[in-house]
């Protein structure tokens, strides 16, 4: 595999593959999920899922196909993302009078039907959830990060005003944020997107962004305010308790199969995938060793391991590949990032002891006993999952740079993130993308009150505080 450091595109595209992740599809930018890279995104989803029931929101599902005309009610959210549809013209083996939409996103459908079921004060705040395909014909498609056909949650939500609307967009975003640190030690940060990369259609989007080994950033998860744009559009109005017809205020917020390559990019290293614990399909994969009798009497007592694992709630697996060589065999391990690796030998069985090797920052092999091997292993996978997040919270705070100068700016783009001031204007976030690359990722949420003079044209900052900037996927 190509190392990160010479060609970081080049180690992800090749460990995706390697790993049995994922698998060209045959149209451009389409992706197959192959049932390792699957089994992840089910953890996640699963988390992701559960959270979404817990604060009261209910699934529901909406057609693939969507009228034309639904798309152009909301000028601003057809103008966005026209660029990106994939149009059904023919169907039936004849010409649509009406062509279809294949969804890029599901706001105009679900808006259609809000303005169904919602009629009274008393239907607020309608909280939904969809968990769906999407396709979006993307120009530099990378699998994961940027695929035309895609997987995700987007929930949608109406509600009477728009403290209680703003209040939903904050709270989506503090599931993503916690999905995001929790489960896949992602620690991201939270923050509001500027106007020029705002989604069509709404008025203020927040983001968690997350940074890459090579620096980038990621934009991880996104939640949208749309005041009562899509409300107007679609008609989505209630009788309020004093009898008048109001508006709606409605939300959006989507997470996708993007937080698989985030976690890839965030963990990975030079010998292939480092799965936090919490999403790992595998977290402690045991190898018994030895040939004949002797291979025979490992593998029993592998597979023992492995119900005794099971017990404790570890998803264990057992490597019964004899074929194979030791050696071969803990490589591919480490190739598909499993967590703990156990190597249980004739030996060791002796001894009634099995050595034990983290994925990452351990201090090498180290033999553990048999008997209290189940038992251990929760604490063992919960440490390991701490140390993942916090090694990549010390590589963001290292790689992220607080600047106030244009030199210092570049500078810190090339490697990481600048944190500085800017002034706000659209026109000077363009010159900075084209001289540096680099665009605002976000304002972000917790950051201390700041002003003086933007760090590219001098002009009184906005926000009232630093502004994360950085190259992107
Ligand atoms: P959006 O609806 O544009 O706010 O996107 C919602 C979520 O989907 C964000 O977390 C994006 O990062 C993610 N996303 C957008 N486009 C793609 C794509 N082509 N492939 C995978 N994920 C995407």
């Amino acid at each position: 595999m190509t190392p990160q450091g010479e060609d970081f595109s080049a180690w992800y595209n090749e460990l995706v593959a390697k790993a049995q992740l994922v698998d060209r599809g045959p149209a451009k930018g389409t992706m197959v999920i192959r049932p390792y890279g699957y089994r992840l995104w089910e953890l996640l989803q699963g988390e992701l899922d559960r959270r979404i029931k817990d604060t009261g929101h209910e699934n529901a599902y909406f057609p693939l196909l969507i009228p034309e005309s639904y798309l152009r009610r909301e000028a601003e959210h057809v103008e966005g993302f026209s660029p990106e549809l994939a149009v059904v013209t023919h169907a039936g083996g004849k010409e649509l009078e009406e062509p279809l939409i294949v969804r890029p996103t599901s706001e105009t459908i679900i808006g259609e039907m809000m303005a169904k079921w919602v009629s009274s004060h008393r239907d607020l705040p309608l909280l939904l959830n969809q968990w769906a395909n999407v396709v979006r014909w993307e120009l530099r498609p990378r699998m994961f990060l940027r695929t035309t056909e895609f997987l995700w949650q987007e929930g949608h939500t109406a509600h009477a005003d728009e403290a209680d609307a703003m209040r939903e967009t904050m709270l989506a975003l503090d599931l993503y944020t916690e999905v995001a640190r929790d489960i896949a030690a992602l620690p991201v940060v939270p923050g509001e997107k500027t106007a020029g990369e705002r989604f069509a259609g709404a008025v203020r989007t927040f983001t968690i962004e997350g940074m890459m080994r090579d620096g980038k950033a990621l934009q991880a998860g996104t939640s949208h305010y749309m005041g009562t744009n899509f409300a107007k559009a679609f008609e989505i109005q209630y009788t309020s308790e004093a009898g008048r017809l109001e508006l709606c205020h409605t939300t959006s917020w989507g997470m996708s199969t993007r937080m698989i390559g985030g976690v890839i990019m965030t963990h990975g290293d030079d010998k292939g995938l480092v799965l936090p614990p919490r999403l790992a399909p595998y977290q402690v994969v045991i190898v018994p060793i030895g040939r004949g009798e002797q291979g025979e009497q490992t593998l029993a007592a592998a597979r023992d391991l492995a119900v005794r694992l099971k017990a404790v709630g570890v998803r264990a697996h057992v490597d019964d590949r004899p074929q194979l060589s030791p050696g071969f065999r803990f490589n591919d391990w480490e190739l598909r990032g499993v967590p703990v690796r156990l190597e249980l030998g004739p030996r060791d069985l002796e001894s009634g002891s099995v050595v034990m090797v983290r994925r990452l920052g351990d201090e090498g092999k180290q033999t553990i006993s048999l008997a209290s091997a189940a038992e251990d292993m929760p604490a063992v996978l919960e440490a390991f999952q701490a140390f993942l997040l916090k090694r990549a919270t010390d590589f963001r705070h290292a790689h992220t740079a607080t600047v106030d100068t244009w030199d210092s700016f570049t500078e810190a783009v090339t490697s990481g993130w600048a944190s500085a001031l800017h002034c706000g204007e659209p026109a000077c976030e363009n010159d900075i993308k084209a001289k540096s690359a680099a665009t605002p990722r976000c304002v972000p949420l917790d950051a201390a009150r700041e002003s003086g003079s933007c760090v590219h044209c001098g002009a009184p900052s906005a926000y009232g505080k630093r502004v994360i900037f950085g190259r992107s996927y």
